[in-house]
């Protein structure tokens, strides 16, 4: 029998709703596929059939029985192929392969040996490579590659800025897609960061989220009504510019007192530095002479947790989220920055918007923006299959 165009398109609808209902609540059996979906019983089989033949469910042993023949119980065949995520930093690339269900198979950390677009790209067609050939054997192998980048990133993957970097208009999804003969695809790496706590971490639950991702300087990912808010042209997120001292330090985006300027990592650090100008200064130095009792440490980090609740006020009065997520390295330190930070986010902050928020740090520890640009690259295969 010939499908006409929307008998396709309702096919491809089911297809995809009948996967998603695998994914989320296997092991489960036909009948109760053809309960929760709502779709009849031999719609259900003869897609399963297809998602069988696809190697994206297979079933295995019998199920509990209510009376009757026990049913087969069909599984989401989560290793049937591998996606590629990296977290482009300021100095450094973070590699992470996963499977289907972004489970994290295999990790790389490699310092950026130069950071002009041509070197870097150079470096991420490396280790591509090299991953790419070491992945375990799949039907579908792999699937594809996410890159999470600093700064703004455009719908195209174009990188318009990343001041860190001293980037301007490099368009590293183009360019990485022309020597990479699978689906690349590029966004800004707060959200991404977003995406993997929304779909993979502490993050599941909460359909409005706000992630915040302290590096180098800090941006915000933006989870609301369960989609990545992306704005009008895919620049929103840029709260480390938002203002939080009148007359503060002059910033390199043109505006003086910014956010970040007191609340990033590096921020925390040129302030912990002044305390120890003989050692170089790292968050796990910091967090080490915390543990040991040293009260300077203590106080530094006391002083960054202040400064980040400061913008976290804006956020909730703002956004008014369920969750906000503080991640990358500094999530290590919650121990620490956690009652400051909660007391001023406490005390600024509208009572009615502060009594429906939950401020948590990342347990994905550094990999929540290159597990969520796996993602990308997984949901667009998941696209394509159904
Ligand atoms: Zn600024």
């Amino acid at each position: 029998m010939k499908l006409t165009g929307d008998q396709h398109m309702i096919k491809r609808i089911n297809k995809a709703i009948v996967l998603d209902i695998i994914k989320q609540d296997a092991p489960l059996s036909r009948a109760e596929i053809s309960v929760k979906s709502g779709l009849n019983k031999a719609t259900v089989s003869s897609l399963v059939a297809e998602l069988i033949d696809e190697h994206l469910v297979f079933e295995t042993g019998l199920g509990e029985s209510s009376g009757g023949r026990k049913p087969i119980m069909l599984l989401f065949n989560e290793k049937a192929g591998y996606a590629i995520g990296m977290d482009l930093g300021i100095e450094y690339l973070l590699t992470v392969v996963t499977d289907l269900s972004g489970q994290v198979v295999q990790q790389y950390e490699t310092r950026l040996k130069d950071k002009s677009p041509d070197s870097v790209i150079a470096q991420i067609l490396e280790v591509y490579e090299h991953t790419a050939q070491n992945l375990p054997p799949s039907p579908y192998g792999l699937i594809g590659l996410g890159i999470g980048a600093p700064g703004i990133v455009d719908s195209e993957g174009t990188i318009l800025s990343a001041p860190h970097l001293r980037w301007k208009k490099v368009p590293l999804q183009k360019r990485l897609a022309e020597a990479i003969p699978k689906p690349v695809l590029v966004d800004n790496e707060a959200n991404t960061g977003a995406l993997g706590e929304y779909r993979f971490g502490i993050g599941r639950q909460s359909s409005n989220l706000i992630f915040i991702s302290v590096g180098r300087g800090i941006g915000t990912g933006i989870i609301l009504n369960g989609q990545l808010y992306r704005g009008v042209t895919g620049f929103s997120g840029e709260m480390g510019h938002t203002t939080i001292r009148e007359n503060g330090q002059p910033c390199p985006c043109g505006n003086q007192g910014c956010w970040e300027l007191y609340a990033s990592e590096s921020a925390l650090l040129e302030h912990a530095a002044q305390h120890w100008p003989n050692e170089t200064v790292t968050v796990p130095l910091l967090l080490q002479k915390a543990e040991a009792g040293d009260d300077e440490a203590v106080q530094c980090l006391q002083q960054f947790g202040r400064d980040l609740g400061i913008g976290l006020v804006n956020i909730v009065n703002t956004f008014n989220p369920e969750k906000i997520i503080i991640g990358k390295q500094i999530a290590a330190a919650g121990k620490w920055i956690h009652p400051s930070l909660k007391q001023v986010v406490k005390s600024r902050s509208l009572s009615s918007h502060y009594n429906d928020v939950n401020i948590e740090y990342s347990a994905l520890e550094t990999k929540a923006s290159a597990i969520g640009a796996a993602s990308l690259a997984v949901q667009q295969f998941f696209m394509q299959a159904s």
